[in-house]
């Protein structure tokens, strides 16, 4: 395509351009817009929507369940454990702040783990020990048990032994948070293309040329903020695409349940919203089948829970499903997320490990303070 001198002074090249309008993405906007005013900047999105993770979560402003964070603390360490945590907690402060809990519907309900008859529980004597652990970063109250949960939120008693509260965690509705930080890039300055798929990155002595389908567009610096889709890119990174399974229930009269719950490890998660459930995960039955970068649904995840809503968390209340989705997540080898440089000119802040509502922002700020460090 031959382009005029006006779309070649103003739309093709950029300081800084960020591929990937998810949560991440759009944070770096703002962050970059703040620290230079004065810089072009531009957001390539392949999606006339974000088609990541960003808009299809759950919306869980969380830190974790308690036999998540006995897992991860296993498997991480101390230090890394609770450098993860902080992260989490900065980041979902710095998403507040900026947008303000009004216009993204944030509520602190606390989170709920629903512990099973035929579940191994003696994760819960860790749990003073991870309390105390935690109490610098997050304050006294965090995990305790709560045995009148079952029968407030009218679960069946004969499939749940316990409940564990924890009091820190809170929701947000997804799509108004998504909303606003896109709003708040563009008023910014930062311009946003949607519809416009990167196909490969060529990287010069002066500049970074971003090859989409019909345009080549030229800048100083690129972050990579693809998440699940960063391989393309970075073939090398320990990074791999984890498929969600979402589905909503129709409005439900009188519906107890309120606040965000979960089980089996996080596996699966349940919250209200407007008189409905949203209801995820199972990606353990599938791990084979879910990892993957395509959109689509799996039946026997959405019959599994289907199964859950009928026999443990509607089992007296007559619901029924309206529809169902899936996103897609990114995941490697430890709960870290991928932020670096990555040559003299590109960086990339991905895998996002299923909590990216949380954490999102703050790996947009260490982005930032990245390119900070090396200018
Ligand atoms: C079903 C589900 C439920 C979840 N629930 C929660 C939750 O309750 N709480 C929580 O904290 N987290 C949750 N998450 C995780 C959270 O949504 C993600 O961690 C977060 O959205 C990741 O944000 P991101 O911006 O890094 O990536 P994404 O949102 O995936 O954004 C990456 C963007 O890059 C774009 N892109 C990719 N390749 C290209 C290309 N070649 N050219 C141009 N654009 C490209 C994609 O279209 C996409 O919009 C959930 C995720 C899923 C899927």
């Amino acid at each position: 395509m031959q382009f005029s001198y006006w779309e070649k002074t103003s739309f093709l090249s950029y300081d800084y351009l960020i591929l990937g309008a998810g949560i991440t993405g759009l944070s770096l906007g703002v962050e970059l817009a703040d620290t230079f005013p004065k810089a072009k900047i531009a957001i390539l999105e392949r999606g006339i929507l974000p088609s990541g993770a960003s808009t299809k979560n759950a919306g869980f402003a969380c830190i974790g369940s308690l036999s998540e964070k006995v897992h991860d603390l296993k498997l991480m360490g101390q230090e890394a454990f609770l450098n993860l945590i902080q992260d989490r907690t900065e980041g979902l402060q710095i998403l507040r702040n900026r947008l303000g809990d009004q216009n993204i519907h944030f509520q602190k309900h606390g989170g709920f783990e629903l512990l099973f008859n035929h579940q191994n529980i003696d994760f819960l004597q860790q749990m003073d020990a991870i309390n105390q652990l935690l109490q610098p970063l997050l304050g006294n109250e965090i995990f305790s048990v709560d045995s009148a949960a079952t029968k407030a939120f009218g679960f069946n008693p004969k499939h749940i032994k316990t409940i564990v509260k924890n009091h820190c965690e809170g929701q947000l509705d997804t799509g108004k948070m998504m909303h606003a930080l896109q709003a708040l890039c563009t008023s910014k300055g930062v311009q946003v293309f949607t519809n416009t798929n990167v196909n490969s990155i060529d990287e010069e002595n002066l500049k970074v040329l971003v090859n989409c389908d019909q345009i080549t567009f030229k800048a100083q610096q690129v972050f990579l903020c693809t998440n699940a889709f960063t391989k393309r890119f970075l073939p090398e990174e320990d990074l791999q695409p984890g498929r969600g399974q979402v589905l909503v229930t129709k409005p439900i009269s009188n519906l107890k349940v309120k606040g965000i719950f979960s089980f089996d490890e996080g596996y699966y998660y349940f919250r209200n919203i407007h008189e409905r459930i949203i209801f995820g995960g199972g990606r353990n039955l599938d791990f084979e089948g879910e990892t993957t970068t395509e959109f689509g649904s799996n039946q026997t995840i959405l019959n599994k829970l289907n199964h859950h809503l009928q026999e443990t968390i509607l089992y007296q209340t007559p619901f029924e499903v309206d529809y169902h989705w899936s996103g897609i997540m990114a995941f490697g080898g430890n709960k870290q997320p991928l932020v670096k440089k990555v040559s003299e000119r590109i960086y990339v802040g991905a895998r996002l490990n299923g909590m990216g509502v949380a954490i999102g922002s703050k790996v947009a700020k260490n982005l930032l303070t990245l390119l900070q460090q090396h200018s």
